[in-house]
């Protein structure tokens, strides 16, 4: 059913494969059993009053299933889904025409919704609480203010950062939830599904050899299963085996913790030039010649997850642990 999944232009350009990937019901969404079982309460009892549910924020690093859960509940609910992101709505207006297109208990998912500007988040308020979008109209002397009745929705807000959201904005949320990294029985669970959808052979040895590698992160185990998917078609004979996924992430450059080259670039550059720490994350970024929120949104969560790096008020630090792994292997 991703034909209600009604996309903006500029964002979400996903391959056929990608779409097939997508759970579109909860028995298909593994794992993250709390969130699911609040959400399958609240999506009954909108329904039962006939209403659409709280507004919802989803906070938490990239490809843990913030897009794919506001699908889901889209399909529950039998709504559609618009969806939509903080940095593509740039003026007031680009919101204004997205809220009055949604008809009644419909979910507008706006990602990165830390990101919005502060002219778009201020029409964002009242449409939340009171359903009502105030927008002006003209310029100087002649400018006024008209008043728009929207339909009722909900807005499903996912951001990496939730630290950076206003207060005013958070407050406005009925039902907060925090995603967390998958575990490795999860992500199994996720690529043996995937290998169905593709149609590929997997045995389970593969299937956890993926899962350890993936960061937690159901995003990156099916990247990695379609890489190896291509690798076991081209040098193997097509199914995937542990043999052929250690073959393709060696290939790939990503050790037995998950981690890749930046990975390894961000903790030995600590380790080599700063003598493990503290270094702000302007330096790092600028050494690295990578981006900075790459580099905090993405890489740091999970290297502060498995206790190579900590964040300290002077900067990065890197553990004792970073320093054995590291320093005994280069
Ligand atoms: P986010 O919005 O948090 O960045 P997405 O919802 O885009 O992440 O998820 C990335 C990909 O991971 C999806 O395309 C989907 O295939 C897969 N995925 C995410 N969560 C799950 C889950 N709970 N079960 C199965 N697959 C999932």
């Amino acid at each position: 059913m991703d034909d209600r999944i009604v996309t903006d232009k500029e964002i979400l350009i996903e391959s056929d494969i990608q779409k097939n990937l997508r759970p579109k019901r909860f028995h298909d969404y593994i794992g993250q059993s709390k969130l699911k079982e609040k959400m399958q309460i609240f999506i009954e009892a909108a329904k039962r009053r006939e209403s659409c549910m709280d507004h919802i924020l989803l906070y938490g690093p990239p490809g843990l299933g913030k897009t794919t859960l506001a699908g889901v509940i889209a399909n529950e609910m039998n709504v559609s889904l618009k969806i939509t992101s903080g940095p593509v709505l740039d003026k007031a207006g680009d919101l204004a025409a997205i809220l009055t297109s949604l008809e009644e208990n419909d979910i507008l998912f706006i990602d990165e919704i830390h990101r919005l500007n502060t002219s778009v988040e201020e029409i964002l308020y009242p449409a939340m609480e009171d359903g009502e979008l105030d927008i002006i109209i003209g310029k100087g002397p002649a400018a006024r203010s008209i008043r728009i009745e929207l339909p009722r929705f909900t807005l499903i807000g996912a951001t990496t950062r939730v630290g950076l959201l206003s207060s005013p904005l958070r407050d406005r949320f009925g039902v907060t939830h925090r995603m967390d990294y998958y575990n490795n029985l999860e992500l199994m669970e996720i690529i043996i599904r995937g290998a169905k959808v593709l149609d590929v052979a997997i045995d389970k040895e593969g299937a956890s050899e993926i899962a350890k590698r993936s960061r937690g992160t159901p995003r990156i185990a099916n990247r990695f299963l379609k890489r190896v998917r291509d690798y076991s078609e081209i040098r193997g004979n097509g199914i995937i085996t542990r043999k052929t996924v250690l073959e393709t992430l060696e290939l790939l450059g990503v050790d037995k913790d998950g981690l890749d080259e930046l990975d390894r670039g961000i903790i030995l550059s600590i380790i080599k030039n700063y003598n493990g720490g503290p270094v702000g994350i302007e330096t790092l970024s600028l050494m690295l010649g990578e981006d900075k929120r790459t580099i905090e949104e993405v890489y740091e969560p999970y290297l502060v997850k498995k206790g190579y790096i900590k964040r300290t008020p002077r900067g990065r630090m890197i553990t004792e642990k970073a320093r054995k792994h590291f320093e005994v292997k280069e």
